[in-house]
């Protein structure tokens, strides 16, 4: 099927783990896709996804920024409206969880926790929202978090809170966007075993763990927040607005067991 033919999307941290699974999935529905990521050493990833994306027939770039940062956002859109067109597909997905408790946390990793995963949405929005108002057209999805409704293991309060915030900040652009057919809704994964979680997972009680708390026994795939992001970005969700789709296996609905919290 090729709901997204010839739509213009950009993906943010779109270079692995769930972004790249959204990335390939956009583009097997027909969409030209944008690929960002920030460090060096993920733009060999990005590029060899690029080419994949090519091969299957889709235009595709990929494009170097830090969302957290307002000069490096509107370079990036700059770029992506050149050489791809008008973006009419969003998703906000860079994010990052750096595993410190607490009482060690410092004052960088908070900011640079809330800059990227919450500001970027601010940034890449209101960036990309002058033309979609103009067109009177565009999906924004934003990936949040099972972390958006309840306390997760690990416990890492800024990173559970900024996925608190992205999930309000969801439903308030949806409320100030709905007039301009501009479609805001988020997608919330449970644990799903990429780079973000290798080392959490990489003890084998708490894998068993994890899989165990989850209602569906099995933890999540990146293909499957790929299906999900394809359907909010198809006209199938054009009523869809503001709305935070859980990919969870049924997590967030189930009532908290006395071992769900795992001390590290
Ligand atoms: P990941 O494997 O660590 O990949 C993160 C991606 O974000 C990379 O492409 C990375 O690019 C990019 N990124 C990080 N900081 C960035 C910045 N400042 N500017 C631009 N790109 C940046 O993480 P993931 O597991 O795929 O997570 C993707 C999203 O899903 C995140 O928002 C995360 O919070 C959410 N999520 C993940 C899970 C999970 O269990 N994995 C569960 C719920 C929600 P570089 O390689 O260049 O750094």
């Amino acid at each position: 099927m090729e709901r997204l033919k010839n739509r213009v999307a950009l993906v943010t941290g779109g270079s692995r783990g769930i972004g790249a699974a959204i990335v390939e999935r956009l583009a097997e529905e027909g969409a030209d896709v944008a690929i960002n990521y920030a460090s060096d050493r993920s733009k060999h990833q990005a590029a060899e996804l690029m080419e994949k994306v090519k091969k299957l027939g889709g235009q595709a770039m990929i494009v170097q920024a830090d969302v957290g940062k307002k000069l490096e956002v509107d370079q990036m859109i700059e770029k992506v409206e050149a050489e791809l067109g008008d973006i009419e597909i969003l998703v906000n997905n860079a994010g990052i969880n750096p595993f410190v408790p607490f009482l060690k946390l410092d004052e960088e990793t908070w900011d640079r926790t809330y800059h990227t995963n919450v500001k970027s949405i601010f940034l890449t929005t209101q960036a990309v929202a002058k033309k979609m108002i103009e067109k009177q057209y565009g999906k924004i999805v934003n990936i949040t978090s099972t972390a958006s409704l309840m306390v997760v293991s690990p416990v890492v309060p800024h990173y559970i809170s900024s996925k608190a915030a992205a999930h309000q900040l969801t439903k308030a652009l949806a409320i100030e966007l709905g007039k301009y057919n501009i479609n805001v809704n988020a997608v919330g994964p449970s644990t799903i075993d990429t780079d973000m979680c290798t080392e959490y997972l990489a003890d084998p009680e708490i894998y068993k763990k994890e899989v165990a708390a989850n209602p569906m026994k099995r933890l999540g795939t990146t293909r499957q927040i790929g299906d999900a992001v394809v359907f909010l970005a198809s006209e199938e969700a054009m009523q869809v607005n503001g709305h935070l789709l859980m990919v969870d296996g049924g997590l967030t609905v189930k009532a908290a067991q006395p071992d769900d919290h795992l001390d590290r």
